[in-house]
């Protein structure tokens, strides 16, 4: 099997792709001030299962497109949203971030939860600026230095991974390069990283051998997840997840 088939499987059974935490959600959203009651488009893009785009549907009034490139997540999430009694409000779009058929001005609110990395985030922010209503907002979670400096070993892992993993200030000068005035910044905090994504992956980890035959390649995916995950624990006070909330300029 395919490292990508054995990753869509062994993600597709968790609350979340990517750290984060309902709370943390809601308090990104709070930062915006919106009034609840008005009617809204708001675009979560690479919502994965759905974690944040439930949280949203049951917060706004609003009609939200919920993208990703994995059909097998968007089944996933318009079944958590019958469940939770809000599909009216969802609508998912198979497609990816890098190729959205907006229109200019369309939405009221982009989001984005551990996501842009995908197609880097300065590239993400340039190029979904034109889907915001002037004034609109920008609500991004992006991995980033918590420090000026930091552990060779970690760097490296880094630069490997992600080269454009960078500080708070300097993610915020680039917002601000790119059409947008900063509202707010904040870290997630440490539980998002282990109760909410790392354990109950962790937790996961021998049925998803049992289902793939205990393969090779599944025990490599497992063993990556390990690696990340001990990353993390060793060295959180370096890195983490920065809650960005900027609006549209002009
Ligand atoms: N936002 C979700 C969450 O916080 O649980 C998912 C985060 S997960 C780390 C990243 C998501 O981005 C995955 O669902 C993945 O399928 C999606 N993704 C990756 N590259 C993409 C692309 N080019 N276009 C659309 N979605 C993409």
């Amino acid at each position: 099997m395919d490292e990508l088939t054995l990753l869509i499987d062994l993600y597709k059974h968790a609350y979340r792709q990517g750290p984060g935490g309902d709370s943390e959600t809601k308090l990104a959203l709070g930062f915006c001030g919106l009034d609840p009651s008005k009617p809204l488009k708001v675009a979560d893009i690479g919502c994965g299962t759905g974690a944040s785009t439930l949280v949203l549907a049951k917060e706004l009034n609003a009609a939200i497109t919920a993208v990703d490139f994995l059909d097998e997540f968007l089944e996933i999430l318009n079944k958590r949203a019958i469940h939770a009694g809000v599909s009216e409000k969802i609508e998912t779009l198979s497609c990816s971030m890098d190729s959205l058929p907006f229109e200019d001005e369309e939405f009221d609110i982009l989001w984005s939860e551990a996501a842009i990395y995908n197609i880097g985030f300065e590239n993400g922010i340039q190029s979904w600026n034109r889907y915001l209503k002037p004034g609109g907002f920008l609500v991004v979670s992006e991995i980033s230095w918590l420090t000026e400096t930091r552990p060779s070993e970690l760097q490296k892992y880094w630069d490997s991974e992600y080269p454009e993993i960078d500080t708070a200030s300097s993610k915020i000068s680039l917002l601000e390069k790119s059409g947008y005035s900063p509202v707010s910044y904040f870290v997630l905090p440490e539980h998002c990283w282990m109760e909410n994504y790392y354990n109950p992956l962790q937790k996961s980890f021998k049925a998803f051998l049992q289902r793939n035959n205990n393969s090779e390649e599944a025990q490599a995916v497992v063993d990556a997840g390990i690696v990340e995950m001990e990353l993390y624990k060793n060295y959180r006070k370096y890195f983490g997840y920065g809650f960005y909330i900027a609006r549209k300029t002009g």
